[in-house]
């Protein structure tokens, strides 16, 4: 999918010497930066630190991480059995409970060293706890995002393994949607057929299913809709969600029901070579918005440039959605161990469009997709 915010589901996956790795990672990007501490909340951020997944929104739940001492986290006591069976119980980390009536924030300030000057805080964090935490430090809080994404932003063997088997459940999805795509169904039938094969394929759940016939697939959000799937139809099925373990997949291709216009076919061949070309580009150096640039350019040279509307993908993990973006503009290099989407598309209004996305992991010397799904416009049948 291209960039709708998600909600966050995660589980403990890791060993707890990767845990305590990406914690000390940390530690030391906080030091570089010369922030005094993290503080980091409920999101993929936790998820990915110690494995705690998501919490409620307004009672405060806060990994408290000083850039030289020992960790905290702050937490309800009524969550405090959920956060004890993670990854927090091997790690050493202290944990300050609180029930409701007493100072959360206070708990948070006694976790941290004095005086403080600069103090880091996740993205996820809401606004309702930033504002009082901010009053009572006594700093004005920065975003802790540059630190916290340098981590998330590689991927080590555990969360390469993670996608990899995202990837092939998607795949076995996509497999299975040809026959899914009959005249006369409508998206919205076709999607839940589609949202159950993505469970019994080995995801906790289908966190976005795209089925967008006809002049719907020009509409790169378009989700699914009454409309009646008909003869000649071009149809973007783009899917994905969470395994087990809270990492995603993300994949889009494109179907034909019954025999394509030649016009309409030609375009889409030139879509797949857009894609390809952006693919063959990416190898660790390279910067983001060249491979952006690759799958421009060939749509350029077949005078479909205004056709492509968007960024050519987005990073991908615990989130469907983070860094690195491969964007016109971001010349940040890619480096082994970044996976992101690399999803051209093409969309005429009123008529028709086409998506294709794979899921790609930065190696030594190029990448590796970790969709494998044919790419050509493919027959529903
Ligand atoms: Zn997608
Ligand atoms: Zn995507
Ligand atoms: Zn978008």
């Amino acid at each position: 999918m291209l960039d709708r915010p998600q909600q966050y589901r995660g589980e403990v996956t890791s060993p707890t010497d990767v845990y305590a790795a990406r914690l000390d990672r940390a530690r030391a990007l906080c030091t570089h930066v010369g922030l005094d501490a993290l503080v980091v909340g409920p999101g993929p951020d936790l998820t990915y630190l110690v494995g705690v997944e998501g919490h409620t929104i307004e009672r405060l739940t806060a990994l408290v991480i000083p850039a030289d001492g020992p960790a905290a986290i702050v937490v309800p006591r009524m969550e405090l059995a959920k956060v004890r069976s993670t990854a927090v119980g091997g790690l050493g980390i202290r944990i300050a409970d609180w029930v409701d009536g007493e100072d959360p924030y206070a708990l948070v300030t006694g976790a941290l060293p004095h005086p403080l000057h600069r103090v880091g805080v996740s993205d996820a964090l809401p606004a309702l706890h930033v504002i009082p935490l901010g009053d009572r430090l006594g700093v004005r809080l920065e975003l802790a995002t540059p630190v916290l994404r340098e981590g998330r932003m590689i991927k080590d063997a555990t969360e390469i393994a993670e996608l990899r088997r995202a990837g092939a459940a998607i795949d076995a999805v996509h497999r299975r949607v040809p026959p899914l795509l009959r005249p006369g169904r409508t998206e919205r039938e076709v999607g839940v057929d589609i949202a159950a094969a993505i469970v019994e394929e080995g995801h906790r759940t289908g966190e976005f299913i795209i089925v967008a016939s006809g002049p719907n697939g020009a509409d790169p959000h378009h989700e699914v809709s009454d409309r009646v799937i008909g003869e000649g139809d071009i149809v973007v099925v783009d899917i994905g969600g969470p395994v087990a373990s809270g990492y995603n997949s993300d994949s889009t291709r494109t179907y034909v029901v019954g025999t394509p216009d030649p016009e309409v076919a030609r375009r889409i061949a030139v879509l797949v070579r857009a894609q390809q070309a952006a693919v063959d580009a990416v190898r660790p150096g390279v910067s983001a918005e060249q491979v952006d640039a690759a799958a421009r350019q060939v749509l350029a040279e077949e005078g479909l440039a205004d056709a492509f509307v968007h960024r050519t993908g987005h990073g991908i993990g615990l989130s469907v959605h983070e860094e690195p973006y491969i964007s016109p503009g971001n010349d940040l290099e890619l480096r082994e161990g970044m996976a992101f989407s690399i999803e051209p598309g093409i969309y005429f209004p009123g008529a028709w469009g086409a998506r294709i996305e794979d899921i790609v992991v930065v190696t030594a010397d190029g990448c590796e997709s970790l969709n494998n799904t044919p790419h050509e416009l493919t027959p529903a049948n």
